[in-house]
């Protein structure tokens, strides 16, 4: 097994629509009567994932319409999740955050605190089985109405320090700038539940700014757009605030016109909080150990920049101090077993 084989390693940006197994959504198709395009498992991925020919954030997000068909009932929501935390342990991942929206689950009649339970019990079943542990994020998305977001925000507070780490803001950001959603996360303050945005992927540096000074997000997701402004560069160091990069992602939604002028190395060396994450295991056809080995060979990261990745991202962590420290001193045992 090679270095990043074996290296444990953090997800914190991870939606459990994007990542589904092929199998299964062939298998709760059959199972609830949902009309598939095709039932073969290698034909299904052309509609589940995106290929080199990805024009466009809102391109990317078509392809989560049919997992989230299949994301409707009790069983698969608990299913899926469970299986999202097994995929990751299988790369020696050692702690996952997993995102969704549990407004786009609801057509069954739940309630949003109907689809967080089922979700959350079925990454702690995951997280039983492996050992991997699995926290939730729960999204608001972009193009909802503020009721909608805020019935989000209060079927969250409910689970805190019950298996859920935060609440995100997802969706069509070219759009929806994040000044409209001051409101929803206002009231995410209120509660105290952890923030983090999409915010500089499909739109500009100034979005990240929004995102942490008016929406309180203590970290951003992505946010490879913020050297386009000097200042929102200043704001990220100064405040520490963790990226949630995802270099596969970024390239397929043009966020980054290519791999080569991906900023995440020049982000590294200016001293940034970067960490490095799949988004969709399933639409960027993608793992950890994948993303990693783009680091070492596009990016020349060397295994010990590879393992300060994992520490920034353990410490960026939605988990309580306790809960942290433990899984930081166990990544440092590990890193000083594998070296
Ligand atoms: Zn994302």
């Amino acid at each position: 097994m090679d270095f990043i084989e074996r290296m444990p390693k953090i997800d914190l940006h991870n939606h459990l629509d994007g990542s589904l197994r092929p199998r299964t959504v062939i298998e709760i198709a059959r199972d609830e009567g949902i009309e598939l395009p095709t039932y073969d498992e290698k034909e299904l991925m052309k509609y589940l994932s995106v290929g080199d020919n990805c024009e466009s954030l809102v391109e990317y997000l078509e392809k989560f319409d049919l997992p989230l068909k299949c994301l409707q009932s009790e069983k698969a929501q608990r299913r899926v999740a469970k299986e999202a935390v097994e995929d990751a342990a299988k790369h020696n991942v050692k702690y996952i955050e997993v995102r969704f929206a549990p407004q786009l689950m609801t057509e069954k009649g739940m309630t949003c605190a109907d689809v967080i339970r089922n979700v959350i019990s079925g990454l702690l079943e995951g997280e039983k089985e492996t050992g991997t542990i699995a926290r939730a994020i729960v999204c608001c998305m972009r193009h909802h109405s503020d009721e909608k977001n805020l019935e989000v925000i209060r079927a969250a507070s409910e689970f805190m320090y019950r298996g859920l780490g935060g609440v995100d803001l997802a969706g069509d950001e070219a759009h929806y700038p994040p000044q409209l959603f001051k409101r929803v996360f206002d009231e995410a303050n209120k509660y105290g539940i952890p923030v983090t945005i999409h915010a500089g992927e499909a739109g500009g540096a100034e979005n990240v700014r929004v995102a942490i000074e008016e929406l309180g997000a203590v970290r951003i997701g992505h946010g490879i757009r913020i050297n386009e402004d000097e200042s929102v560069v200043n704001l990220v160091k100064e405040r520490k605030i963790p990226l949630e990069i995802c270099v596969t992602s970024n390239v397929q939604t043009k966020a980054a016109p290519s791999f080569e002028q991906h900023p995440v190395r020049k982000y590294f060396d200016l001293g940034l909080n970067v960490t490095v994450n799949t988004d969709n295991t399933t639409v960027s056809n993608t793992d950890m150990k994948r993303e990693l080995n783009i680091l070492k060979n596009k990016f020349g990261f060397s295994n010990s920049e590879l393992m300060q990745l994992q520490m920034n991202a353990a410490r960026a962590a939605f988990l309580d101090k306790p809960e942290k420290e433990k899984l930081l001193s166990e990544l440092k045992n590990s890193f000083e077993n594998i070296i």
